[in-house]
């Protein structure tokens, strides 16, 4: 049975349902992140894109430390808003174009999906606490911290990437 045709009866079973959104989201991400670095070119964007992509795989297994913890499977939810993120970037690179401008439409992108991670993980990491799973509050609250620094990071290529993309 599709989780999605489950009533919600209470907060652990909507914790459960967003921590398996997550875990479909990042593997997407693991998935969009190589070709997003492949089209990108300024090398701190590629640098940067390179790193999150480690950052995730670390994220992934946080995540299935956190299943481990609760006994249940990761498996069973499909992240459509994460699945739509990344569709909107994989348009922007199937465009092409200038570098500047094709890179600042990337950056784009890539903070469209650290802003809708940083939504889900700051959701559950207060579900976490409130249930008193202070151990997975601490898991998700690193996650939500490697987003956040992902998204700063991709904020500070922008600003010289945008100039250069203004000046083509
Ligand atoms: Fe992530
Ligand atoms: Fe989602
Ligand atoms: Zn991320």
């Amino acid at each position: 049975m599709a989780l999605f045709t489950m009533k919600l009866e209470n907060l652990e079973q909507l914790f459960l349902q967003e921590l398996r959104d997550l875990y479909d989201a990042e593997d997407q991400i693991t998935d969009a992140l190589p070709k997003m670095i492949e089209a990108a070119h300024h090398p701190d964007l590629k640098d940067a894109l390179q790193e999150h992509l480690d950052v995730t795989r670390t994220q992934i297994q946080r995540l299935d430390q956190i299943f481990t913890i609760l006994g249940e499977d990761a498996s069973g939810q499909t992240c459509k808003g994460m699945k739509g993120v990344i569709k909107e970037g994989d348009e922007i690179i199937s465009q092409g174009g200038e570098n500047a401008t094709v890179d600042a439409g990337i950056i784009s992108a890539a903070q469209r999906v650290e802003h809708y991670e940083m939504a889900g993980y700051g959701t559950v990491r207060t579900y976490a606490e409130l249930l008193g799973q202070q151990q997975i509050a601490s898991l998700l609250q690193q996650t939500l911290d490697e987003e956040k620094q992902a998204d700063e990071k991709l904020t500070e290529i922008a600003r010289s990437v945008n100039i250069e993309a203004k000046a083509a």
